[in-house]
C-alpha cells in the first residue's frame, strides 16, 4: 500500500486563516485542512481578514489575490507591516502560472504560493511547512527573549560585584597607606608596599572604569557642566601622565591655537580621556618617541578640535573599530600586555559622545596613530 505525503497527519497542526471571498472555496480547505488536525478561522473580505488576524494571530495565513473590497497584495503588505503579524507565513493564491502575480506577491511580502484550482497535496504541504516555519520562529523568538533576559541578570550581577569590590578594595588602600605612614618600612617592606599600592590603584581604575562606562551607556552618568579652557584641560592631563613620559624618555610637544574659546565641559571626563589618550600613546610607542598633543578650533563645526599623535607601532585597520569596543584590543598584542583591559578607548568614545563630540583613529603600522576628537563649544549644539 502507498501512502501520500498528504494523507499523513500535520506534522505541526496550526491555526490557519482562510481569506476567498468564495464560500466553495472556504468550505474546501476548511474541509481539507481540518481533516489533517489544522484550526481553522475565515474570511470573507480583505477587512475581515485584517481583524481576524489582529484578533487571534494565526500561524499561517491561505490569501486569495482576488477579494472584493481590497485586493490580496495591498492585505499582505499591511499584514507585513504590522508587527504583531509580520512573521506570520503567508500563501497567496494566485491564477495558475500567473507570473506578474507572483511577483507582485513577493514585492508585497508573501511567503509562499498556491495555485488555482487548488491541489489538496499541494496546499497540505505547504500549509505543513510554513506552520512549522511560524513554529520555528516562535521557538527562536523566545529563546532569544529568554537570552536577553539572561544577558541583563548577568550585566546585573556583575555590575553588582565589580560595584562590591570597591568597598574593601579602598579600605585595602587606606590600610596601606596607614602601614607606610607607621613607617619607617625597610627596604623589602617598602618594595612590598610600592608593588601592592601600585596594583591596587590599578584595580581600582579598572574598577572605576567599569563602574563609569556602564553607567554611562544607561545614561545615568549626567555630564557635570563647567567653563573649560581647552589648553588648562590639556595640561592638567599631562601633568598626570609627565613621570610615565619621562621614564620612557619620550618628548611631548604641544601644539595648541591662540585663542582658543572656552567651552561648556565635564572637566572630569574630558581630562580622563585626555590621559587615556596620552597614556596610551605614551604606553604604546618606544622609548624617545615623540607625543603631539594638538588643539585648534573648527569653525565650520563650532568645536574644538583635540588630537594626540603618537610615533609608535601603529593600528591595524581592522582593528580601528574593535578598540572602541568594551576589551577591544587589537588581537596580536592582547597576549602579556600588562595593565591593559581595553577599557580605556571605550571610556573615551562615551564620553566624548556624551558631549556631542565624535573620536576616531587614524593610523600606520609602524609609524604611528592619531586618536582626535571633537566637542562643539555650544551645548545646545548637542
Ligand atoms: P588598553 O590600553 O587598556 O588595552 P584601550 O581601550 O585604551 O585599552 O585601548 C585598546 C587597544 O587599542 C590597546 O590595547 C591597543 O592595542 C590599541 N591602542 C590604543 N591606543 C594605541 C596607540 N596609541 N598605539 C597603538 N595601539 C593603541
Amino acid at each position: 500500500m502507498t501512502t501520500s505525503i498528504a494523507d499523513a497527519p500535520a506534522v505541526h497542526p496550526g491555526r490557519v486563516l482562510v481569506v476567498d471571498d468564495e464560500a466553495d472555496n472556504r468550505d474546501l480547505l476548511r474541509d481539507l485542512l481540518a481533516a489533517h488536525g489544522h484550526q481553522v478561522v475565515e474570511a470573507a473580505t480583505g477587512e475581515e481578514a485584517l481583524r481576524a488576524a489582529e484578533a487571534g494571530v494565526p500561524d499561517t495565513i491561505i490569501l486569495d489575490v482576488v477579494l472584493p473590497d481590497l485586493d490580496g497584495f495591498s492585505v499582505c503588505r499591511r499584514l507585513k507591516e504590522n508587527p504583531r503579524t509580520a512573521a506570520v507565513p503567508i500563501l497567496l493564491v494566485t491564477a495558475l502560472r500567473e507570473r506578474k502575480d507572483r511577483l507582485a506577491g513577493m514585492d508585497a511580502g508573501a511567503n509562499d504560493f498556491l495555485s488555482k484550482p487548488i491541489d489538496t497535496q499541494d496546499v497540505l504541504l505547504r500549509v505543513r511547512n510554513a506552520v512549522h516555519t511560524r513554529h520555528l520562529y516562535d521557538e527562536l523568538a523566545e529563546n532569544y527573549a529568554r537570552l536577553r533576559q539572561l544577558e541583563m541578570l548577568r550585566g546585573e550581577l556583575t555590575q553588582m560585584i565589580v560595584h562590591d569590590l570597591r568597598t574593601p578594595l579602598a579600605a585595602l588602600l587606606s590600610g596601606l597607606q596607614t602601614l607606610k605612614a607607621a613607617g619607617p618600612l625597610n627596604p623589602v617592606q617598602q618594595e612590598c608596599y610600592e608593588m601592592a599600592a601600585s596594583d591596587g590603584a590599578a584595580l581600582l581604575g579598572i574598577i572605576n572604569d567599569l563602574l563609569d562606562i556602564t553607567r554611562m551607556e544607561e545614561g545615568s552618568l549626567p555630564l557635570e557642566l563647567q567653563d573649560l579652557s581647552a589648553p588648562d584641560l590639556l595640561e592638567a592631563a599631562l601633568r598626570q601622565v609627565a613621570a610615565l613620559a619621562q621614564e620612557m624618555h619620550q618628548s611631548i610637544v604641544r601644539q595648541v591655537d591662540p585663542y582658543l574659546p572656552t567651552f561648556a565641559g565635564d572637566e572630569d571626563k574630558l581630562r580622563r580621556t585626555l590621559v587615556n589618550l596620552v597614556g596610551n600613546a605614551i604606553k604604546f610607542t618606544p622609548e624617545g618617541g615623540t607625543i603631539t598633543c594638538s588643539i585648534r578650533f573648527d569653525e565650520s563645526a563650532m568645536a574644538l578640535a583635540f588630537s594626540v599623535r603618537d610615533t609608535g607601532e601603529g593600528i591595524p585597520r581592522e582593528a580601528f573599530a574593535r578598540i572602541f569596543e568594551k576589551f577591544g584590543q587589537v588581537e596580536s598584542r592582547k597576549a602579556g600586555r600588562r595593565g591593559s583591559t581595553g577599557l580605556g578607548l571605550t571610556f573615551c568614545k562615551l564620553a566624548v559622545e556624551a558631549h556631542g563630540g565624535r573620536i576616531w583613529v587614524e593610523s600606520e603600522l609602524g609609524k604611528g596613530s592619531a586618536f582626535s576628537f571633537t566637542i562643539p563649544i555650544e551645548p545646545a549644539a548637542r
